[in-house]
């Protein structure tokens, strides 16, 4: 499966990149006990991430990405900026909410090994294009930021994009309150029409949304032990997941943890079987009105086959227990080079 990661890094994009880049070793090197793709004979090729801006700019978000596929030995991996705004705005500022979860830089003020790399000249939406028209139906695209790049791209070349295998939305909320507000997941209110572009689009697509994301919590005590583990990478991953807790702590005081939205996502798109009940129903955004931003299925559609599914309910231990695997298997690794 080749692989794009079109996202806005943040934290828990952070934690989704180190969440493949890991399965993706333990694949490669059959690594014991850690969990690999589920699909070893077609093993996930990364061939670009893409910067969405959301949780920081589409910049910061390319720097941070380039950042952690250095430090977690994927330098080859290249990195293409996204749209740097929603299509009808003309200027993206990081909302104070937003800094408050994943701090100034995005990866809560936690300083990651500068990479020398830069950014690709090609632009990201040229890139899901090229890729679609090169890879078709072995291409997979996961987004976990804001869906502007993809809606771009969808609308200068819709038949390329028809080609593609599967587009992983992490993002609306069609059976649960929204995120933003009561109604609003937070990658669609960053640009409500690109995500209702995405949806209208007729591409196979997977909704991870707030529907699934956020009923997986990660204890307060995790990142404690990481920070304590002795290890470089323990230390870092430790720090930047209290940081985003302690902004849940104020948000969710009942949590007493965080969720793990992108994770997930990324977990569901290397192994689908985690699901264990799909919707199959064709999805769009309300843009008017005061339920502006809202998840609904799409009225024109309701009575023909949809080619959205949109997932209602996983696998919730055994996703949990992948995600520790293969977050201690990275910390291990570095405590053992140590
Ligand atoms: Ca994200």
């Amino acid at each position: 499966m080749k692989l794009i990661v079109d996202c806005d890094t943040g934290i828990d994009d952070a934690l989704a990149l180190i969440y493949l880049l890991t399965s993706m070793d333990a694949t490669q090197h059959g690594l014991a006990g850690i969990p690999g793709a589920a699909d070893s004979s077609n093993p996930v090729d990364l061939i670009g991430v893409t910067a969405s801006f959301g949780n920081t700019t589409a910049r910061q978000s390319a720097r941070n990405s380039l950042d952690l596929l250095d430090l977690f030995g994927h330098s080859d991996v290249p990195v293409f900026l996204g749209h740097e705004h929603a299509l009808g705005a003309r200027s993206f500022e990081v909302s104070p909410g937003s800094a408050f979860i994943h701090g100034l830089n995005g990866v809560g003020d936690v300083e990651l090994p500068h990479s020398a790399r830069e950014v690709e000249k090609m632009p990201a939406d040229e890139f899901f294009i090229e890729s679609a028209r090169r890879y078709g139906s072995d291409l997979t695209i996961l987004s976990t930021g804001s869906f502007t790049s993809l809606a771009a791209a969808i609308t200068r070349a819709p038949e390329a994009m028809a080609k593609l295998g599967r587009i992983v939305m992490m993002g609306c909320a069609l059976t649960v309150p929204g995120s933003v507000n009561a109604w609003t997941e937070a990658n669609v209110s960053q640009d409500p029409e690109s995500a209702d572009t995405v949806l209208r689009s007729g591409l196979p697509l997977v909704i991870v949304g707030r529907d699934v994301t956020a009923v997986t919590h990660l204890a307060t005590d995790v990142p404690l032990r990481w920070k304590e583990s002795g290890s470089r990478i323990g230390l870092l991953l430790g720090q930047m997941v209290a940081f985003y807790q302690r902004a849940y702590a104020v948000n969710f005081p009942a949590l007493h943890g965080c969720f793990l939205p992108d994770p997930l996502a990324m977990a569901i798109t290397l192994d689908e079987s985690l699901v264990t009940n799909w919707l199959s129903r064709d999805l769009c955004i309300e843009l008017d009105g005061p339920t502006r931003g809202r998840t609904i299925a799409n009225r024109d559609n309701l009575f023909q086959h949809s080619s959205t599914r949109v997932a209602l309910d996983y696998q919730r231990d055994l996703f949990l227990k992948r995600f520790l695997s293969l977050m201690d298997a990275q910390i291990h690794r570095d405590s053992s080079v140590d």
